[in-house]
């Protein structure tokens, strides 16, 4: 893992105007990052996975940085070439089936910052 610049790509509605954010990350695979969650242009404590190579959202779900780090083997684990164009990448059903997994333990285990919840539910990393 190192420090990143990351560029996010935010977009309200699907015809909506696009905002470029560039922030730190942390580079957790290739095309993958953890980034600071935002809502109504706040930092709000959270963190997410953003997909490097397009600056989108892996999944809307923010959890603690503990929570997100343990919860990021379902997407790293599963052989995914994350750095793939987004396109390619949500259409792949290997992705949507890590992605299901991810959000699923993050959004029943965490409890908020700090709070390691996902680490007591997760295998010892390879
Ligand atoms: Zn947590």
């Amino acid at each position: 893992m190192s420090i990143v610049s990351v560029t996010i790509r935010m977009q309200d509605r699907p015809d909506g105007p696009v905002t470029e954010l560039t922030t730190i990350g942390e580079h957790v695979a290739p095309g993958l990052a953890i980034t600071p969650a935002t809502e109504d242009n706040k930092l709000h404590g959270g963190w997410i996975i953003t997909h490097t190579p397009s600056g989108q959202l892996v999944f809307p779900i923010s959890g603690c940085l503990t929570c997100v780090r343990y919860a990021t083997r379902w997407l790293t684990a599963s052989g995914i070439d994350w750095t793939r164009a987004n396109d390619v990448v949500t259409a792949d059903p290997d992705v949507k089936q890590a992605v299901l997994d991810f959000a699923c333990t993050v959004d029943d285990t965490c409890d908020g910052p700090d709070c390691g919840g996902v680490a007591d539910t997760m295998p010892e990393a390879a």
